[in-house]
């Protein structure tokens, strides 16, 4: 027990529909080892996750969620390390559902924010009151959802009940919506890049040799591969900027860009472009081991540098 880092889950609370017939029972992932919990999980149809705390590690209760055949949601209470498509990838649901379901503007979260997370396509509503199904359902049809599946999929004498004729949802209650997801402006990704040679935070500088905080992502890619807007906006900065080298700044509508270390530069200042656009060639100007991109991402209402990790994925 002690050896186990942070210990996750202990009781849920689950709702297993078998044959249309519904039934709720206390489930635990309070199991000694990970397969064991897995054998158990896949016993459920449906689960909803309310309390932390268990045996199991992270790594391990994760991947015992990522494998469940049923559905997990779980409220998450964001940790200094995590970010969007970790915990997507640690539940195994992709990034832009967990991103609809949580109605996230962009793919930043903050330490000790609330969200839900879960491990299967789709989207989960929370009942803020007594809320008539219909209605609901009516609002999740734009996002894609299909009225037969939801009705498939939840189990209705625990989420809701009738008032005055009308199927209402309990307060409080949630309803899974499969498939349904929001769409959101997503980065394009401003090089084909190998690997990331050095990521957005501390690191020992390669130059300068000393802790420094790196202000982006580097994407290592051939010389002279082509570099493109990864959003459209306008140009406001095509230049030599000091350890930049050849550097584009492109203003977008809630952020700035920076691409450094380009060998050319296609772009000038006050130039609109469009998401895609060519704006210069991988370079290795200014303070630079090699060819390779340094993107950064600035918010645009103070100016804040932002992980470029949370828009690009
Ligand atoms: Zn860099």
């Amino acid at each position: 027990m002690q050896n186990r880092k942070k210990l996750l889950i202990l009781s849920a609370a689950v709702t297993a529909i078998v044959g249309g017939l519904a039934a709720r029972n206390v489930f635990s992932l309070n199991s000694p080892t990970a397969a064991e919990a897995g054998n158990q999980l896949q016993k459920e149809t449906a689960l909803l996750l309310t309390e932390t705390g268990g045996t199991l590690s992270d790594k391990e209760a994760h991947k015992v969620i990522r494998a469940a055949q049923c559905l997990i949601v779980k409220s998450h209470t964001v940790g200094g390390n995590d970010w969007l498509e970790k915990l997507a990838q640690e539940y195994g649901a992709p990034a832009l559902y967990i991103r609809s379901t949580n109605n996230l503007e962009d793919s930043s979260l903050r330490p000790s924010q609330q969200v839900i997370v879960y491990n299967k396509k789709g989207m989960v509503h929370t009942a803020k009151s007594v809320e008539p199904v219909d209605q609901v359902v009516k609002f999740y049809e734009k996002f894609g959802a299909k009225k037969e599946k939801i009705f498939a999929s939840n189990n209705w004498d625990e989420i809701a009940e009738i008032q005055d004729g009308v199927l209402c949802l309990k307060p409080g209650s949630r309803l899974w919506i499969p498939e349904a997801r929001k769409s959101f402006p997503i980065f394009f990704r401003p090089v084909a890049w190998s690997r990331i040679s050095s990521r957005f935070g501390f690191r020992r500088h390669p130059i300068l040799k000393t802790k420094r905080f790196h202000d982006g992502f580097d994407m290592v890619a051939p010389f002279g591969s082509p570099v493109y807007a990864s959003e459209s906006g306008v140009v406001t900065f095509a230049g030599v900027s000091g350890g930049y080298g050849n550097m584009v700044e492109i203003r977008h509508k809630s952020i700035t860009t920076r691409y450094g270390h380009l060998s050319k530069i296609s772009v000038e200042v006050g130039q609109s472009v469009k998401k895609k656009n060519l704006i210069g060639r991988v370079g290795s100007t200014g303070l630079s081991t090699g060819p390779h991109l340094h993107f950064e991402v600035r918010r645009n209402s103070d100016g804040q540098l932002q992980n470029p990790r949370k828009y690009l994925f």
